[in-house]
């Protein structure tokens, strides 16, 4: 299911697309509350978003915002209502990417951070490292004055049911349902740059230590103004294997500049003088809303031509947005500066 939307690229105009999570969501197997309550905070998570932005703040500042609401709501396996792990724990992943300067941080396996965005936000910007793990990343969370909570704080009796509900039907390694609910924002300021964050609770009955695409740059998380802002939700490892997030912004990087690099080269040819503002425009309007689409679609086959399933939102720094998912359903939504706002669920939306 692919939902290309039309280039807007205007430079003051911003646009922000959320996820909580795809998988089996069809009409009838999602109860009439379950739908109403996960519509209502895709759309506070989207209010939050947009407040930052129609504000001038940042993009990076807009993608917290709105992941910090879906946290906090237990309809959205992230932060309160996070899946348990197998042995009924509950181990938190997240990440950020600010486009800007590809600055990054993550974290793994984290027990005790109310907000798991808000410590991959200091991971970026508080310490010298991308990506920290277990009781090195919950003693940094405390060191830096998070909010700290009880681990039970998490969990949720519908989880708890789900765990026990995956045990008895299976030996293997987690739920087959794939009951994803994963957490995720992209968005782009009126400044123009773009940033991606997601957050989870990963795969119900998960062990070992088991972490899954969230968290890992590139794979579940990626932000480059150069290209595009992606975070992805789904069968994490065939995520992981594709590095489906940076793999689609490099393939729009590529695309994009080899068609400006033409255009600059046949204009010039005809004895055009293009100034350095010419040449970006040429690079944001070299690429169509669906020749982006394409590109977000040929990654997902791959991933899916592995054997996985699972969606990402994206969008460019030049009014590209949109989102792709290969399950029946993706809790998302859209907002953007011209007005529009919208939450969606099922694949016919
Ligand atoms: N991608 C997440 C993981 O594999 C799960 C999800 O999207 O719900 O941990």
């Amino acid at each position: 299911m692919s939902h290309p939307s039309p280039d807007s690229t205007s430079q003051s105009s911003w646009s922000l697309v959320i996820h909580g999570g795809s998988g089996q969501f069809e009409r009838g197997r999602i109860s009439a509350e379950t739908d109403a309550g996960a519509r209502a905070g895709l759309d506070r998570a989207l209010a939050a978003g947009s407040d930052v932005l129609s504000a001038g703040g940042s993009a990076i500042d807009a993608v917290q915002a709105a992941i910090l609401v879906l946290e906090d709501d237990p309809h959205f396996n992230a932060g309160h209502g996070s899946v348990y792990t197998y042995e009924g724990k509950i181990e938190l992943d997240a990440a950020v990417m600010d486009g800007t300067h590809r600055a990054a941080g993550a974290i793994a396996r984290a027990h005790h951070t109310k907000n798991p965005i808000l410590l991959a936000r200091k991971v970026m910007e508080d310490s010298p490292h991308v990506m920290l793990s277990g009781e090195g990343a919950d003693r940094f969370s405390a060191e830096s004055g998070l909010t700290q909570v009880e681990n039970d704080y998490f969990g949720t009796p519908e989880r708890l049911r789900q765990l026990e509900e995956m045990k008895a039907k299976t030996s293997g390694w987690f739920d087959i349902d794939m009951k994803y609910g994963t957490v995720g924002a992209v968005a782009r300021d009126a400044h123009g740059h773009v940033a991606a964050g997601t957050s989870t609770g990963g795969l119900t009955g998960k062990r070992y230590g088991r972490i899954g695409d969230s968290p890992l740059i590139g794979a579940g998380t990626y932000a480059d103004d150069r290209s595009c802002a992606v975070s992805a939700t789904g069968a994490g490892e065939f995520f992981i294997r594709v590095g489906v997030a940076h793999e689609i912004c490099t393939r729009i990087r590529m695309k994009a500049e080899a068609r400006a690099e033409f255009l600059a080269h046949e204009a010039e040819r005809s004895g055009a003088a293009l100034d350095e503002a010419a040449r970006t425009r040429l690079l944001a309007t070299a690429l169509s809303a669906d020749e982006v689409q394409e590109i977000v679609d040929a990654v997902m086959a791959e991933m899916v031509d592995l054997g996985g399933t699972g969606g990402i939102i994206y969008l460019t720094p030049w009014g590209h947005q949109g989102y792709a998912f290969r399950t029946p359903g993706m809790y998302r939504g859209m907002a953007s500066s011209d007005g529009a706002r919208s939450v969606a669920i099922y694949g016919d939306e």
